[in-house]
């Protein structure tokens, strides 16, 4: 049986080739994902700053920042700082707004710190390389020690089989991740198909469950687009009639800011080196799901992001960096989680 080693945040470390800083673009503060959820002890503080500022959320069932009509946080002023933050500095914001796009992974070897890819800051234009003393002050705790999101000491590389030790994974790893900073195309990387069978399901039917998704935020917008595009997929006589992009502005900004257009590939081939780095898989699921899971999420991208190209007319690695807004929040959610389960290999 694999040895269980103990998990550890220190010493910190950053994937080579994550690049970020927050330059404000003004995505990550909108209904493109729920503000929360947050802590009792954030919400009364919150609320005593501003009483409409949060509370509970039916959709969520949980304490949560409240959205104006254009989606905006409540807190979010017209020049895209928060108010919050203005007023009395970044530790006054709640956790979750301090901590995104980062954040950390405990494992044996020490703390993995992360990146969300639904952030402009992160995917596009000229952007520092990520370093641990950077990120460190969004990752601590009130008590200023690193604070990690999960613990992964053992990961399963089979469904249906047993875990293996750290050190196995990280042979496993460190041959894709070194194949995907070689250049190599990220579908041929993942090596495994997308749209695999699905237990008690289909993809067809799990499309139309997406589209009926959409509630009028820029998340139900992104989640009808990605069945939209399933849909086109699967159906070559189905056209493809997706919603617009609530999200360009922020995109717009980004890519004003300096930094040639990174081109399609090398947007994706970061994002997915990410997922695996991030471990999230390893918490519920194992590496061959993981793999069929990105897979279908790349295809998806890649089709979302042709769309993008021909339709609005934007550079290759701006259309798919937005396009990754839309694949990222889908795996982020309650419908993926659900699909994972069912996901056949
Ligand atoms: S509280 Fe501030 S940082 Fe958090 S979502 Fe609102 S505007 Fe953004």
């Amino acid at each position: 049986m694999a040895k269980k080693k103990r998990t550890q945040v220190r010493p910190l470390s950053v994937r080579p080739g994550a690049r970020y800083t927050c330059f404000g673009d003004g995505l990550c503060c909108t209904d493109i994902h729920g503000l929360g959820p947050l802590t009792k002890k954030e919400l009364v503080q919150i609320r005593r700053r501003d009483p409409d500022g949060a509370g509970w959320d039916e959709d969520f069932e949980d304490r949560m920042l409240f959205t104006e009509p254009d989606g905006g946080c409540h807190f979010l002023l017209p020049n895209l700082y928060c108010r919050i933050h203005s007023e009395d500095g970044p530790e006054a914001k709640p956790d979750g707004c301090r901590r995104f796009p980062l954040g950390l992974v405990a494992t044996p070897e020490g703390g993995r710190i992360t990146t969300h890819h639904r952030c402009s800051c992160r995917t596009m234009g000229e952007r520092p390389v990520l370093t641990a003393e950077a990120a460190l002050p969004s990752l601590v705790n009130a008590a200023g020690r690193p604070k990690a999101d999960r613990r992964v000491n053992k990961v399963r590389l089979e469904r249906g089989k047993k875990k293996v030790a750290f050190d196995e994974w990280l042979e496993v790893e460190t041959e894709f991740l070194d194949a995907l900073a070689s250049g190599a195309a990220p579908e041929a990387v993942l090596d495994a198909e997308p749209f695999p069978k699905l237990k008690g399901s289909s993809w067809e039917r799990e499309a139309e469950d997406f589209i009926d998704a959409t509630d009028g935020t820029s998340f139900g917008v992104a989640i009808s687009t990605f069945g939209e595009m399933v849909r086109a997929l699967l159906d070559p006589d189905h056209r493809y009639r997706g919603p617009g992009r609530p999200w360009a502005d922020a995109f717009d900004r980004a890519e004003a800011r300096e930094g040639e257009d990174r081109g399609e590939d090398e947007v994706f081939a970061d994002w997915i080196a990410d997922e695996v780095w991030g471990l999230d898989f390893a918490q519920t699921g194992s590496w061959d799901v993981c793999r069929a899971e990105l897979a279908t999420r790349l295809a998806v991208g890649r089709a979302v992001a042709k769309h993008y190209r021909e339709t609005w007319d934007l550079a290759p690695g701006r259309a798919a960096a937005e396009a990754l807004t839309v694949v990222e929040l889908v795996g982020d959610s309650e419908f993926w989680e659900e699909i994972e389960d069912r996901i056949r290999v």
